[in-house]
């Protein structure tokens, strides 16, 4: 898999270190639990979105961009780390928030990745929950055009084939470290939202015909509707890489089971899930995503899905900024 061909910029801290997690193996009693840790790639406090721009921002800049527009919601660790890569190549940046979650505590709007955003310098506009976001944020990309900037839309959580070119690459590295230490891994387990990581690490393992399994846990939305977001941007991935075999519609599983009420509300199992993972292994987790895909990996493993001589990797995909915007669900 040649990536070379694609513009890029270097963000990540590569290669993410692949650790054993024993004290969770120890205490869950199920399969071998390893972390890849993708909450350490460098930029402005970690996390997946990093890799993802290392080709977005390359597509900016090949473009003549001076401006980087994104959205999320309110905490979004997306936003951060893209106002960050701004601040890096010298761009501006412009970030639309979603009032996406209810019932959210009093500093959400000020706090965690917020209070980051800002220290970035970025422009933030705020939207009621339910706005069309990537069609606000091609509006404000023609407003900026109209008063002579030239900005460069990244959708929400960079989850185009460009950005997911990050997780191609992150596959090829993460073969190349179980190669390197022997490892067979069974199953790699992370959260799965706006589907670009999932997709870029779909296409990038069945490509290689790695024998690696992709488990995403859904932090949004149900089963099917996930699995059809992440197939579509997964084969569109493939396609754009030149893997000529397509994808198997089989390779992509995401599990809905973990959702609970909604995007950005953790269910008791997140909370446990992100007191384990500090208390035996001393890893942040985040109440939005690796909380909840945790809390996955630990109800499969106590239904028993796997064997005692499987691998299971948890792909850490960051978050743990968002933690302060929910000290009351985490010390209810
Ligand atoms: C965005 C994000 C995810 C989900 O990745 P997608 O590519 O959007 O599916 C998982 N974990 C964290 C911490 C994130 O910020």
């Amino acid at each position: 898999m040649n990536l070379s061909r694609f513009s890029r910029v270097k963000l990540c801290h590569a290669p993410t270190p692949l650790e054993a997690m024993p004290n969770l193996t120890r205490l869950l009693d199920g399969p071998q639990l390893f972390v890849k840790r993708d909450d350490c790639t460098g930029l402005a406090g970690g996390g997946n979105k990093t890799r993802k721009l290392e080709f977005l921002v390359g597509d900016a800049l090949a473009q003549g961009a001076d401006t980087l527009i994104t959205q999320g919601a309110v905490q979004s660790n997306h936003a951060r780390q893209t106002a960050a890569a701004a601040c890096k190549f010298g761009m501006a940046c412009e970030i639309l928030l979603e009032r996406r979650v209810p019932g959210t505590a009093a500093d959400y709007e000020t706090t965690g990745n917020v209070l980051l955003d800002r220290l970035f310098g970025s422009s933030i506009g705020f939207r009621p929950g339910g706005t069309d976001m990537n069609a606000a944020g091609l509006e404000l990309a023609e407003e900026i055009r109209a008063r002579g900037g030239k900005p460069y839309f990244v959708p929400g959580g960079g989850s185009n084939r460009v950005g997911a070119l990050g997780y191609v690459n992150c596959a090829v590295e993460l073969i190349q470290q179980a190669n390197d230490t022997g490892l067979r891994i069974d199953y790699l387990v992370h959260g799965t939202g706006s589907a670009g990581t999932q997709a870029g690490l779909v296409a990038g393992l069945e490509g290689c015909n790695s024998g690696i399994k992709v488990y995403g846990v859904s932090v949004r939305q149900p089963k099917d509707k996930q699995e059809e977001a992440v197939y579509r941007l997964a084969s569109e991935t493939a396609e754009y890489v030149g893997i000529k075999s397509g994808l198997a519609r089989g390779s992509v599983v995401a599990d809905g089971d973990y959702v609970g009420a909604g995007y950005g509300q953790p269910t008791a199992g997140t909370i446990e899930a992100i007191e384990l993972a500090a208390r035996h292994e001393g890893l942040l987790l985040d109440p939005v995503y690796s909380g909840k895909g945790m809390a996955g990996l630990i109800g499969l493993i106590r239904q028993g899905k796997f064997t005692k001589d499987q691998n299971i990797v948890f792909l850490h995909t960051g978050g743990s900024a968002a933690l302060f915007a929910y000290q009351d669900a985490l010390l209810a």
